[in-house]
Order: C-alpha cells, then sequence, then structure tokens
C-alpha cells in the first residue's frame, strides 16, 4: 500500500511501484499511430450492470455511438484498453464489443492487476482507490506520455495521469441506478446519451495537437450541447476517523 498526502500529485515512488507490476502482453503490430487513447471500459464504453442486460441484445449494454466511436477513432489513434476489472471480465466486455468486426486492434487491454491502490488524506477525508498512472504505460510501450490520453468516467483512478486526462461522463442503461455523489461528472443515463459521438468530434479536433500535457481537457464538454453538470465533483467520501490515520501512519 501506497500512502501519500493531498497535493503530492505523483509520488516519487509510483515509478518503483509500477515496475513491480506484472507486464502485460502488448501487441507491437498494433501499433499504427503516434498517438494512443487509453479507454476505460465500464460505464464509459458500456455498462453491464443493467438488469435488462441481454447478450444477443446490445441496446441492453452498449453506449449509443460507442462501435462508431472505435471504429473512427483507431484510423487516427492507437487503442488501449484499461479497466478496474479482473483481466477475465476485461476479455469478455471487449468480445461484447466485437472489436475484430471494427477493424480496432488494441496495443493492450489490461485490468485491475495492472493498477496500483492508492491511499490518501487530508484532515478531513480519507482516499482510497485503484489508479491507472499514464506513466505505466509510457513505461511499457514506445508512446511518449505527450502523445497518450486517458480517457475515462472516474476522476480518481486518473488521479496520477498529469493533464492527459479525457473524462467523460459515467454512463448506465439502468435508469434507476443510484449514482449518489462521484468524483468525475455527474452521470449520463440512458440511450439519448450522445457523449461518445462529441468526444470523437473532440479527440479528432485535438488529433493534432503536439503535447497532450500541455492542453487541460477538464472543459471539453462545454462546447458541446450537451446538459453541462459543472466541473468535475467529489465522491465515495469516507469521514476519516482518528483511529485510521494513525493506523495508516503507523503503516506507512
Ligand atoms: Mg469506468
Amino acid at each position: 500500500m501506497t500512502v501519500f498526502k493531498r497535493g503530492k500529485r505523483i509520488p516519487k515512488d509510483t515509478l518503483k511501484v509500477l515496475s513491480r507490476l506484472p507486464k502485460p502482453s502488448i501487441d507491437k503490430d498494433a501499433i499504427r499511430h503516434k498517438k494512443l487513447l487509453v479507454l476505460d471500459i465500464d460505464q464509459t464504453l458500456l455498462d453491464v450492470t443493467s438488469p435488462r442486460l441481454d447478450v444477443n441484445d446490445p441496446e441492453t449494454f452498449l453506449r449509443p455511438g460507442v462501435l462508431q466511436f472505435l471504429q473512427n477513432m483507431s484510423t487516427i489513434y492507437d487503442i488501449g484498453f484499461w479497466s478496474l476489472s479482473t483481466q477475465k471480465f476485461v476479455d469478455e466486455k471487449l468480445q461484447m464489443l466485437d472489436l475484430d468486426r471494427l477493424g480496432v486492434h488494441p496495443v493492450f487491454a489490461i485490468g485491475r492487476m495492472h493498477t496500483i491502490q492508492f491511499k490518501f488524506a487530508s484532515k478531513t477525508h480519507a482516499y482510497d482507490f485503484l489508479a491507472k498512472p499514464l506513466q505505466y504505460i509510457s513505461m511499457l510501450t514506445s508512446y511518449n506520455q505527450k502523445d497518450i490520453l486517458h480517457i475515462d468516467d472516474n476522476g480518481l483512478c486518473t488521479l496520477l495521469s498529469g493533464n492527459n486526462v479525457v473524462l467523460v461522463r459515467p454512463w448506465y442503461i439502468a435508469e434507476d441506478s443510484d449514482m449518489g455523489m462521484y468524483f468525475g461528472f455527474g452521470h449520463s443515463v440512458g440511450r439519448d446519451d450522445r457523449d461518445l459521438e462529441y468526444l470523437g468530434q473532440y479527440l479528432t479536433k485535438i488529433r493534432g495537437s503536439a503535447d497532450y500535457t500541455k492542453v487541460l481537457h477538464t472543459n471539453w464538454m462545454r462546447d458541446k450541447p450537451i446538459p453541462w453538470t459543472g466541473p468535475p465533483r467529489l465522491v465515495r467520501i469516507v469521514p476519516v476517523r482518528k483511529a485510521d490515520m494513525v493506523a495508516e501512519k503507523a503503516a506507512a
């Protein structure tokens, strides 16, 4: 467990922790472009939590526009998938996207085993989350971090990815999903969602950017005709108990 203080966005020992993670398989033949999109899966591209899920009916699990989005993006970006699911579920969910049929060949598709657990605490709140630091991807591949974008619905797991993050609203098919508070944008629900269509337009517009770390991608939705739900919000904030803080200090 790595414990770090609020404000110290990328702890010094991140690289050391990352180098100890298992090495995933990288498909070098799938590297065709200079730039890479690292895509989250759940609630970014699809949702498998609906009780009405029917694997034979894509409408019950695919985010609107996802197939077109993947197909279009794969012509200008390389694609990698990075999920908090176990590898087995990553593979199953990618099968639901039928990537071969789309002509999308991911450079990698990795899950929970390739994330790191982070804890940090302010005076009033504690955070405990799995992170996907983009440094890990530039360590494993030939992509420079300035050419990588991290697309996710969960702001917490992107906290160590610097400026290279483009957040989308978490998408649910179930209309009664109770998200509660969320770290990221407020959620988008149902078949009317068009975020991926607009995200595709945005990513196409910035495809020529020389350095994604120099551009802030926090307000990309502002230009789009979708309800603006305000800046990313905090979520799953656990009030800190004094005993926990002491225990954490001792563990560190
Ligand atoms: Mg997600």
